[in-house]
């Protein structure tokens, strides 16, 4: 128990639950893992709120919703390997981390990377590899992966991402053809080798910065 564990509750009733989050494993983990641990001391009364809130570097923690919608759109199973880009505060990764086997999480801005792996320390969260890099690109060396995260919008689903995924892999992203309109996408690869894509509505995200996203 700790003290912010029934506003976690409300969390994952309220906005998650009567939402339409259905994967229990994914209530689970949102219950299970302190938010708190992972925004700025001084905004810690508003960790469990229905927002995205600041994280420094002019990048966000992403709204509760919307991490267990992509968690839920990723069809996670226990022992799959999980590639997450834009690492941020980290607490996207720790979710992964209580839904699958291995996560690496890759983050461009070397100051949110010292960050994220003292919050996911704190957290006791020990299977997330958090690399710096442009995760446009993925992760080759460790490719391929049962699924991608992707917390920033990029104007295209990156081809070095898409070749990363396992057949039936499947990769969720926000996509737009400007910096502020986007969609959330998933994109899975059949057993055939092609891909399938659904497109669940309007989001808002930060933007991905790289080589096969935004330029800086
Ligand atoms: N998942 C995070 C959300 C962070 S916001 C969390 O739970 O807190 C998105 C993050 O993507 C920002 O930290 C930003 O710096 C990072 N980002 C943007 N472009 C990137 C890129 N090409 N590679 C890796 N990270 C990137």
């Amino acid at each position: 128990m700790d003290p912010f564990s029934s506003e976690r509750r409300d969390m994952v009733e309220t906005q998650l639950r009567r939402r339409g989050i259905r994967d229990e494993r994914v209530l689970a983990a949102m219950e299970k893992v302190p938010r708190h641990l992972f925004v700025p001391e001084d905004l810690q009364h508003r960790a469990y709120w229905d927002c995205p809130l600041p994280i420094g570097h002019g990048q966000t923690i992403s709204q509760p919703y919307v991490v267990a919608l992509t968690c839920e759109l990723l069809e996670l199973s226990s022992t799959d390997s999980v590639l997450d880009i834009g690492t941020g505060s980290g607490y996207a990764a720790a979710i992964l981390a209580e839904l699958a086997a291995h996560i690496i999480s890759i983050e461009r801005l070397p100051e949110l990377v010292q960050l994220a792996r003292d919050n996911l320390a704190a957290a006791g969260c020990n299977n997330v590899e958090v690399q710096c890099a442009d995760g446009t690109l993925g992760c080759p060396d460790e490719a391929p992966f049962d699924a991608i995260a992707v917390a920033a919008a990029a104007p295209d689903v990156p081809v070095s991402l898409k070749a990363q995924l396992k057949d039936g892999g499947r990769l969720v992203l926000p996509v737009g053809p400007s910096r502020h309109l986007q969609d959330l996408v998933r994109v899975r690869r059949t057993s055939k080798g092609d891909f399938r894509t659904d497109n669940l509505g309007g989001v808002a995200y930060v933007p991905l910065v790289g080589a096969e996203g935004w330029a800086d």
